[in-house]
């Protein structure tokens, strides 16, 4: 006999099948795994919503994602790289607006010149808050010997999402070559667990060719590789992209929205303390998807602070929010979002992943 979805949450452990189930949830029983999922969240890590300032600071991508609106055969993209000053600019904003934390992220690069900037960045970074902002950055796949020489140049977390834990599944989202390895993107991500991040991953939500099996399995993953933070959010389809010729297949938006609110639960569930971030592609596609996927489990947000002239052209994906909005628009915006989603702003807190501090002590 098939369990019922209270039976389900009334159990401490899920296996694949009861995700399965949870995943697939509608109506009464989609409403009981919010319940429970906004009670873990307030249990475990509090009302408290984090600020990340995202700075996109270029669209200039090595790699041939077959999802993503930049991947470098898009010619139609006009490539940009924001100078190291208008970074810091940002990072300033960031730091004397209490955001306490921010995000660098950009299309993949591995050249000397790339690397040796970044390292720079980051110590001008460090410098310019007294040490004091925390940085995130989100670069692609990189050497051990890089990650390290970021590391101790002042990032701490670092967000490399597996986009599938399904070998097949990526591989059919990414072109079949050396330079698009799922066993290149696991082996970085063990890398960065090794050299000390805080090390969050994610998964895009309503692929085609992905399966609710495949979407359990993901969230098993992340529990399984002890990941202290996650963005997840739904794909949504750019038509540049070779990917693009699937789009019938696809889930509505709708029901890609709703299934990555359902992921986020599911996983707050299974994994109580860590840090989830509310994606910004949920805006795409809902104006108040960000604060939805706040009140039933995530506990980050990355308010975008890249200097506006060039948000236009950072579109990983058709519909992007917030790309006309200067940054100081950005958090008044917030703040009245975070205060609809009955949360409180942690200003001038790292809020760093629980989950994180637990798991060095071990
Ligand atoms: N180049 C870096 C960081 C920028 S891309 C990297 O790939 O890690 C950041 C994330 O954007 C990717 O991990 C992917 O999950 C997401 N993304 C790309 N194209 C997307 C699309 N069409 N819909 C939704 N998310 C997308
Ligand atoms: Fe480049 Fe990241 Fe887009 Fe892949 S997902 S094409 S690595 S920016």
């Amino acid at each position: 006999m098939t369990k019922s979805i209270e039976q389900i949450l009334l159990q401490n452990e899920y296996s694949k099948e009861d995700i399965v189930c949870l995943l697939q949830a509608t109506g009464e029983d989609e409403k009981a795994l919010f319940r429970k999922s906004s009670e873990v969240k307030l249990k475990y890590v509090g009302k408290n919503v984090y600020f990340r300032g995202l700075i996109e600071f270029s669209n200039i991508c090595e790699k041939d994602c077959l999802y993503c609106g930049i991947r470098s055969s898009n010619r139609h993209v006009s490539r940009y790289n924001i100078a190291d000053a208008e970074i810091l600019k940002a990072a300033k904003f960031a730091y004397e607006n209490k955001y306490a934390s921010l995000v660098l992220q950009s299309g993949e690069r591995s050249d000397k010149a790339f690397i040796n900037r970044i390292t720079k960045l980051l110590k001008e970074i460090k410098k310019l808050s007294n040490n004091e902002l925390g940085i995130t950055i989100s670069l692609g796949e990189q050497t051990k010997e890089t990650y390290q020489e970021w590391f101790d140049a002042g990032a701490h977390r670092y967000l490399l999402r597996i986009e599938s834990s399904n070998k097949d599944l990526y591989n059919k989202i990414h072109p079949y070559n050396e330079k698009h390895s799922h066993e290149t993107r696991l082996k970085c991500l063990q890398y960065l667990q090794d050299v000390g991040y805080q090390t969050g991953t994610g998964v895009m939500i309503g692929l085609p060719f992905q399966s609710y099996e495949d979407l359990a399995n993901d969230l098993l993953f992340m529990q399984k590789f002890d990941i202290d933070m996650v963005g997840m959010g739904p794909y949504i389809e750019h038509d540049e992209t070779p990917l693009y010729e699937f789009r019938d297949s696809l889930m509505s938006l709708n029901d890609r929205f709703r299934l990555t609110l359902r992921m986020i639960a599911v996983l707050r569930i299974l994994m109580k303390d860590i840090n989830i971030a509310a994606a910004t592609a949920l805006q795409a596609i809902d104006p108040l998807g960000r604060e939805k996927a706040l009140r039933l489990g995530a506990n980050v947000i990355m308010p975008n602070i890249t200097p506006t002239n060039e948000r236009a052209n950072y579109l990983l994906y058709k519909n992007k929010p917030c790309i006309d909005e200067g940054a100081d628009d950005c958090t008044n915006c917030m703040e009245a979002r975070i205060n609809m989603a009955d949360g409180e702003i942690g200003y001038g807190k790292w809020g760093d992943s629980k989950h994180f501090s637990r798991r060095i002590k071990k």
